[in-house]
């Protein structure tokens, strides 16, 4: 283990924020990274690992790995090999399953009728309730889908998803899905939609190895941030309000619980993703396999039960939670500058972000740490 003086860089949270900063840290400066994490692994909330009937699950949920940033995946090359994504959801209506996001081929199966891209233009003009400005997330589909396609694909799933009616949501809520008025099928829009070959816990392993990083799991910031005093910073990724033992209150966030059951198949489900917005306490189910394409007889399925209660997963995207992080935050400003505390990632910026933004956002904060020790 490293001796306590000779840190550079405490850095709490050994997600993919964390891992990212002490590699660059040590690859870049030579710099002595201590990580420490509450959970017993490494790899945040990408965590993958091998459960007990030997299938290759996402503990925190399906993590799809998609990036537009070339140096996001040049820099992640260094560390793993990538096998083709594959993401192809579907959601449950009435028993029939339609591709999503919805697309000519989702609205032809749905009104039972030959479509291209005019007519179908003219059948959704036909269905909108006209709203000027929406000012929800109801207004906001209402105007672009109508009635019908809001309330069997949208409404249910938003309320098991947030327990919040989409009229108490703000458009981006539920726009975030896009609409395509072609045959695109694939679940997300963005250049590289790949995989690790190995996993993504293989991944960040490959990062950290390093005679200057140490990693120790089990172990919260809370324990040990009186008798760890790096030389140069401190990288917070945990929760913001955590930092500040809550002084201005909790920021709301929506956990998940995480239903697992195996099956005598190779292959359960006919996509790697099924969304239930009208059945079931679930909303969705997953079988990675899919994309994983590890070779086993038997298969894994995960269903996803939304709480309000849990591991902190998607901050609330509600006026008010917005405005308490504002709070936070400058108490953030104030902090860094004294203390020389970072904080960055999803936790600490109370932001849902995607792994590849993750990354960048421990790109730049190396910059900001490097440059900020004047050292080159
Ligand atoms: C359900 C779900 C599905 C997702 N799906 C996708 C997807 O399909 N594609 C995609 O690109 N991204 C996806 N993401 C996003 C991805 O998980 C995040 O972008 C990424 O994990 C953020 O990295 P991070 O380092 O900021 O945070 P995290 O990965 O959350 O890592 C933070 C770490 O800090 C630790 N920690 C917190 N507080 C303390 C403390 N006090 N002391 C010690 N350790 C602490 C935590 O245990 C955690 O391990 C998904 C996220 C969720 C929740």
């Amino acid at each position: 283990m490293i001796d306590k003086q000779e840190i550079d860089l405490l850095i709490v949270g050994a997600g993919p924020v964390g891992c990212t900063i002490a590699e660059r840290a040590a690859q870049v400066k030579g710099w002595k990274s201590l990580i420490i994490d509450k959970r017993e692994h490494i790899a945040g909330n990408c965590h993958d690992c091998i459960n007990s009937h030997g299938q290759l699950v996402h503990k925190y949920g399906p993590h799809y790995f998609r990036t537009s940033y070339e140096d996001v995946f040049r820099y992640l090359s260094k560390f793993t090999s990538w096998i083709p994504g594959n993401y192809i959801v579907k959601t449950s209506v009435k028993n029939k399953l339609y591709p999503i996001p919805i697309n000519l081929s989702t609205l032809e199966k749905y009104f039972d009728q030959e479509l291209d891209e005019d007519t179908a233009l003219k059948l959704l003009h036909s269905l909108r309730v006209h709203k000027e400005n929406p000012k929800n997330s109801e207004e906001f589909i209402l105007s672009r889908l109508g009635k019908e396609l809001y309330e069997d694909f949208y409404l249910g799933y938003t309320l098991k998803q947030w327990d919040i009616h989409p009229k108490d949501l703000d458009p981006s809520v539920c726009g975030r899905v896009p609409i395509r008025l072609n045959r695109d099928e694939s679940y997300v829009n963005a250049t590289h939609q790949v995989m690790p070959k190995d996993g993504f816990t293989k991944m960040f392993s490959r990062m950290i190895e390093s005679k200057n990083i140490f990693f120790k799991g089990n172990t919260n910031f809370e324990d040990l941030k009186k008798t760890i005093i790096p030389k140069i910073a401190t990288v917070y990724t945990g929760p913001v309000d955590e930092y500040f033992n809550y002084c201005l209150g909790k920021l709301p966030w929506r956990s998940l619980q995480f239903e697992w059951k195996t099956y005598k198949e190779k292959l359960v489900q006919p996509c790697v993703q099924i969304n239930y917005p009208n059945d079931h306490k679930y909303t969705r189910s997953v079988e990675i396999k899919h994309v994983t394409k590890q070779n086993i007889n038997t298969s894994t399925v995960s269903y996803e039960y939304p709480q309000s209660v849990g591991d902190p997963y998607y901050p609330v995207p509600q006026p008010t939670s917005t405005e308490l992080y504002l709070k936070y935050k400058q108490l953030v400003e104030e902090t860094s500058h004294k203390d020389k505390v970072y904080f960055v990632g999803r936790l600490a910026e109370y932001t849902y972000i995607n792994t590849d933004e993750a990354i960048k956002r421990g790109l730049d904060a190396f910059q900001k740490i490097a440059n900020s020790n004047g050292i080159d």
